[in-house]
C-alpha cells in the first residue's frame, strides 16, 4: 500500500528480517520486563536504519517519509516499544537535518549506528502543550545555560542526543523557544523517576531534569527565539506521520491475532469455530477495513507531504488523531472477539491493546489535534 520503488522495497524487506530475528522475539520480555528495547535498536543501527532519512553525503540511506512510515508500520508489528523508540530517534535527526553545519558529525555517528536521538520538549509545566516551553534558558558573560524540567523523554538515558526546547532568554511570550542539542555526558542532566507505564513500556519515556546546562552557541538548532517554525514545519510532519504509521502497525498485529484466533478456535461439541459465528466474521470484518482505511490515509497524507498543497497542512494533523483512533477501536474490538483468552497475555493481543492507547495522549494530543483542525477549518488561527 505505501507503493515503493523497488530499491525501498528491498530497504523496507530489511527491517521485516530484522523484525522477525530480533524484534519480535524481544517485545515479550521488553514488555513483561519494562527494559529499554536495546537488542532491537542495536540490530536496526547495525543495519543503517540510524541513517534511514539522512542524506547520503552523511552516510544515510536518504529515505523521506514514505520509508520511512513502511518500516515503522513493519516495526510496530513486531513491538511497538523500539517503533517509538526509532520514531523519536527519526524526529532528533529531522532536527539535525535542519542545522547540519552544527550536526554534521551527529548525522554521521547516526547513520554509522553509534547515536541515538530523541525529543526533550514536554515540560511539567506546560504539559502536552510542547509548543510553549516554560523553561527559560540564562545568557550571562556570553554563556547560555538550560535549566528545564522534561516530563516525558522517549529513550532517557539510553539516547546520545536530545533535542531540548527551552524559551529564548529575551522571549516576549513562550513560544519563542529555540532549539539545543543537549549530548548524554553533558554535566547537569538526570533522570528524576522512573518509567513504568500501561503500554509502549520498553520506551523509558522518564522524567528529566536539565541543571545549569552548558550549551553553546554550536549546540543552538535554530535561531534565537525561532524554534516553533522547525518544531512545526520540520518534526512535527515526522511525527505525526510516523505515530500513525505505529498506530497502523498497531492495529495490523490486532487484526492479524484476531483472524488466527477466530480461524482456529473450536467448540468441539459441535464440531464448529469462533469464525462460524456471524458476529465474529463481522467483527474480523470491521477491524480489516478500518485497518486499511487508516493506513490508506496515511498513505493519501504521503502523497499531500511529497506533493505540497494548501490541504497538506491539515492532512498532516489529520493523520496521527485518525491512526490513533483507529488503534484505539480496532484493539478494542479485538479483544472483545478474542473473548477471555484475549484477555490473557498468551494470544498477543493486549500488549497492542495497552500498546494503542499512547498515540491519543501523546502530543499533539488527538483532543488538541481535533481543536486545531476544528479552528483551521472556521478560519481561526491554529494556534489562537
Ligand atoms: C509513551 C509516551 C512517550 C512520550 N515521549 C515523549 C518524548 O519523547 N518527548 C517529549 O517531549 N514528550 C513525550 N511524551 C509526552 C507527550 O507528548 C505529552 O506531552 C504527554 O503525554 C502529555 O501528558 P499530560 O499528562 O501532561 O497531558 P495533559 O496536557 O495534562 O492533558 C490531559 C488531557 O487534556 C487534554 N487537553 C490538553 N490540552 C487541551 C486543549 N487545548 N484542548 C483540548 N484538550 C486538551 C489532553 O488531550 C488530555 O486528554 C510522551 C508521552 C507518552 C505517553
Amino acid at each position: 500500500m505505501y507503493r515503493l520503488s523497488p530499491q525501498q522495497e528491498a530497504i523496507l524487506g530489511k527491517a521485516r528480517e530484522i523484525k522477525v530475528k530480533v524484534i519480535a522475539p524481544n517485545a515479550e520480555r521488553v514488555d513483561s520486563e519494562g527494559i529499554f528495547p536495546k537488542e532491537s535498536i542495536d540490530a536496526l543501527a547495525m543495519e543503517g536504519f540510524m541513517g534511514l532519512t539522512i542524506a547520503p553525503e552523511y552516510g544515510g540511506m536518504g529515505q523521506g517519509l514514505r520509508v520511512a512510515c513502511a518500516v515503522l508500520d513493519e516495526i510496530a508489528q513486531g513491538c511497538a516499544s523500539t517503533a517509538m523508540v526509532y520514531l523519536m530517534h527519526l524526529c532528533g535527526v529531522a532536527a539535525y537535518s535542519s542545522a547540519p553545519s552544527k550536526t554534521g558529525n551527529y548525522l554521521r555517528a547516526s547513520a554509522k549506528g553509534t547515536h541515538l536521538s530523541t525529543l526533550a520538549w514536554s515540560e511539567f509545566g506546560s504539559r502536552s502543550h510542547f509548543w510553549a516551553p516554560v523553561s527559560q534558558e540564562k545568557r550571562e558573560n556570553g554563556k547560555v545555560t538550560v535549566n528545564a524540567a522534561k516530563s516525558f523523554v522517549t529513550s532517557a538515558g539510553h539516547a546520545d542526543g536530545y533535542v531540548v526546547t527551552t524559551q529564548w532568554s529575551e522571549a516576549q511570550n513562550p513560544l519563542e523557544s529555540t532549539l539545543y542539542l543537549v549530548l548524554r555526558g553533558d554535566q547537569g542532566i538526570r533522570i528524576t523517576g522512573p518509567w513504568n507505564a500501561l503500554g509502549l513500556r520498553g520506551n523509558m519515556s522518564a522524567p528529566m531534569r536539565m541543571d545549569n546546562v552548558a550549551v553553546g552557541e554550536e549546540r543552538a538548532l535554530t535561531e534565537p527565539g525561532k524554534g516553533l517554525g522547525p518544531m512545526l514545519n520540520v518534526v512535527l510532519p515526522v511525527f505525526n506521520l510516523g505515530n500513525a504509521a505505529i498506530s497502523v502497525g498497531i492495529s495490523e498485529t490486532a487484526v492479524q491475532a484476531t483472524q488466527r484466533h477466530i480461524t482456529t478456535s473450536k467448540f468441539d461439541y459441535l464440531g464448529t469455530t469462533l469464525a462460524d459465528l456471524p458476529n465474529e466474521r463481522a467483527r474480523l470484518a470491521q477491524i480489516r477495513i478500518e485497518t486499511d482505511k487508516a493506513r490508506a490515509h496515511l498513505t493519501c497524507v504521503i502523497d499531500a507531504v511529497e506533493q505540497p498543497s494548501p490541504s497538506t497542512l491539515l492532512l498532516v494533523l489529520e493523520s496521527k488523531a485518525a491512526a490513533a483512533e483507529t488503534a484505539l477501536l480496532v484493539t478494542d474490538i479485538a479483544m472483545r472477539a478474542c473473548g477471555g483468552t484475549g484477555f490473557t497475555k498468551g494470544l498477543g493481543i493486549e500488549r497492542p491493546f495497552r500498546d494503542a492507547r499512547a498515540a491519543a495522549v501523546m502530543a499533539p494530543t488527538t483532543d488538541v489535534l481535533h481543536e486545531f483542525i476544528g479552528r483551521a477549518l472556521c478560519g481561526m488561527e491554529v494556534l489562537g
